[in-house]
């Protein structure tokens, strides 16, 4: 085939685009914003400021996409690690007990550094070209197809194949009434999740040598912190809850600390030397398209990333999606009906990780089903259970990295262990 045109130039375009130059002699990256030449924050991707943590599938993946990045990534400073023997994990008020590895390599990079390394790898692939200020404002379509892409100016761009990768505001649900299509079902789930992040200078003894911690919301206090190491010896510490953030003050940031399960940022933020302005995002609602359920939809059009689904953004996992469904694009014999059903496919079990654990928290409307209410009341055993259980920690944690699915924590052998554990649903984290 010819030409293939990505509109969006962040994870999800780039990552589609390193797919699909195996299959096109021409793929064309649109992006309406300007794009850094350094590795720079943008106006299109607000969320790079920050704690933006790539899942140890994710980095795996998107090595698979775009060989040898991650030692490339490495070489510029970003801090190879494993989730489990370097990170501290605090879920659902548990400490997590800590083991050798179990699989759950990973890097720990800012957005601005991946997502400029991915960028200058796809735009520098043969055939690939990767355009800055191009705001795409409609489709062509001729005889029930889609056959290209119209600009902000008015210029036609022909294409065999569109891939709409423009993140939630994507405007292909509107697209598609324009060309007589219904838009897909939206499910929504209102969050109202607000982050504050700073920056520190990050010394060499600093939490012990860990490079990660992760302290989720509990039902009694959805609020959460997540610290995590980042290249030029910096750490980037996010707090926030739902419905409630720490001002940008330093003193309040620390005490919003203080309310946390766990003191591990309260003792980093007691010491670590601020850098750099602080920062705010609210995140209004996780949204999901089901493009997999609509019976009519043109060929030469597929929608990824976020611009299908853009997950509660906590979990960390929209990157690693966007890195799979990728890979999508490579499979034989792919109509619209059936990419759209594959990533159906990737999407379900993230989506069921954060609507079920946001369902668990009193703040966050929506009646979770009885079945939820169940698989809640054994995740809190579960995760008692992996506070002193190195093997069910990482099971766990390969759930949360999205290698295995969620079942894989209601396998016999990990069921007999919560069971015989006598966990109580919920125990104080030791300081
Ligand atoms: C606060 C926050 C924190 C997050 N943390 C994590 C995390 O820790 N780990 C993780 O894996 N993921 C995280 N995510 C999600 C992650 O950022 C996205 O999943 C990832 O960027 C892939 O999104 P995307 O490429 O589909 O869309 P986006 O990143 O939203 O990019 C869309 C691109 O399309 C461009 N665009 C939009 N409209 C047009 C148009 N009409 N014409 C041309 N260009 C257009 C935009 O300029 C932009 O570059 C977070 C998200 C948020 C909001």
């Amino acid at each position: 085939m010819d030409h293939a045109v990505v509109i969006g130039a962040s994870m999800a375009g780039l990552l589609s685009a390193a797919a699909l130059h195996r299959l096109f002699a021409k793929v064309t990256v649109l992006d309406r914003d300007t794009l850094p030449t350094a590795d720079d924050h943008r106006r299109g991707t607000a969320q790079s400021r920050h704690a933006h943590g790539l899942l140890s599938r994710g980095c795996a993946t998107i090595n698979e996409l775009l060989p040898g990045i991650s030692a490339e990534l490495i070489a510029r400073g970003a801090l190879p690690g494993d989730a489990m023997s370097r990170g501290r994990n605090i879920h659902g008020g548990h400490r997590l007990a800590r083991g050798a590895g179990r699989g759950l390599d990973g890097l720990l990079v800012s957005r601005p550094l991946l997502e400029g390394q991915v960028r200058r790898r796809v735009a520098a692939m043969p055939g690939v070209r990767v355009t800055a200020g191009r705001t795409v404002t409609g489709l062509l379509a001729r005889e029930g197809r889609v056959t290209g892409v119209r600009l902000a100016d008015g210029e036609p761009l022909p294409a065999d194949l569109v891939v709409d990768a423009s993140g939630r505001g994507s405007r292909t649900p509107l697209w598609l009434g324009e060309l007589g299509h219904r838009p897909p079902h939206e499910e929504r789930i209102a969050l109202d999740l607000r982050y504050s992040t700073r920056e520190f200078r990050r010394r060499p003894g600093d939490l012990d040598g860990d490079l990660l911690v992760i302290i989720g919301p509990t039902p009694e206090r959805p609020r959460f912190g997540v610290a995590l190491a980042l290249e030029g010896e910096r750490w980037i510490v996010t707090m926030g809850g739902y419905g409630d953030a720490p001002g940008p003050a330093l003193p309040e940031f620390a005490a919003f600390a203080d309310t946390l399960p766990a003191p591990d940022l309260r003792h980093l933020l007691a010491t670590a030397e601020p850098v750099g302005e602080p920062r705010a995002y609210h995140t209004p609602a996780g949204i999901r398209r089901r493009y997999e359920r609509l019976t009519s939809f043109p060929e030469g059009l597929l929608v990824t990333g976020d611009a299908v689904c853009a997950f509660n953004p906590l979990y960390g996992q929209g990157m690693t999606v966007a890195a799979l469904e990728a890979k999508v694009l490579l499979e034989a014999e792919l109509t619209p009906r059936a990419f759209f059903r594959r990533i159906a496919r990737i999407v379900d079990a993230p989506w069921d990780i954060t609507v079920g654990g946001d369902l668990k928290l009193p703040v966050v409307a929506g009646e979770p089903s009885p079945r939820l209410r169940m698989v809640n009341a054994y995740l809190g055993r579960f995760l008692a259970a992996a506070a002193h259980d190195p093997e069910l920690a990482g099971r766990f944690l390969r759930v949360a990295h999205l290698y295995d699915p969620p079942p894989a924590l209601m396998s016999p052998p990990a069921l007999l262990k919560v069971l015989r554990s006598g966990a109580p649903r919920a125990v104080p984290v030791p300081a």
